[in-house]
């Protein structure tokens, strides 16, 4: 089982499984489509180089070279380390609005959303949650 490029394979637990591993943040968050309010993770500041893997599975999502300051208090990303490593769903949560969530496509853990107003090279915004994410710090 690759942790770097997705490869097809699925991590599938229980609710209560999840619940035992994770925090009560990251459990609400990742596995309840929460949202951590902004400026409070750890990581919506840091410029620390290293792997952003998701806080579940420990797959490789986003790397801290992707990272930039979208000024929105979540750490933010204009690209996943590979395009088959993060998954996306219709979001119509938000009356009114249809957002895109973002997944881990192993865990099915909810990470976040992308935006179309990020930052070029491609213009895309991924809006994600600190609970939802472990750095894996450059050696
Ligand atoms: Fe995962």
């Amino acid at each position: 089982m690759s942790d770097e490029i997705y490869e097809g394979d699925k991590v599938e637990k229980t609710d209560a499984e999840w619940k035992q591993e994770l925090t009560a943040e990251q459990y609400h968050v990742a596995r309840h489509q929460g949202t951590e309010r902004a400026f409070t993770g750890a990581y919506w500041n840091s410029k620390e180089p290293g792997n952003y893997r998701c806080a579940c599975c420990g797959l490789n999502l986003f790397s801290s070279e992707h990272k930039y300051d979208s000024g929105t208090g979540w750490p933010s990303f204009y690209q996943p380390v590979d395009s088959r490593n993060v998954a996306t769903a219709e979001d119509h949560e938000l009356i009114g609005s249809t957002r895109v969530e973002v997944l881990c496509p192993r865990c099915g853990a909810h990470l976040g959303h992308v935006f179309d107003d990020g930052p070029a090279p491609t213009g895309l915004r991924y809006c994600m949650n600190s609970a939802a994410l472990r750095l894996e710090p450059k050696q």
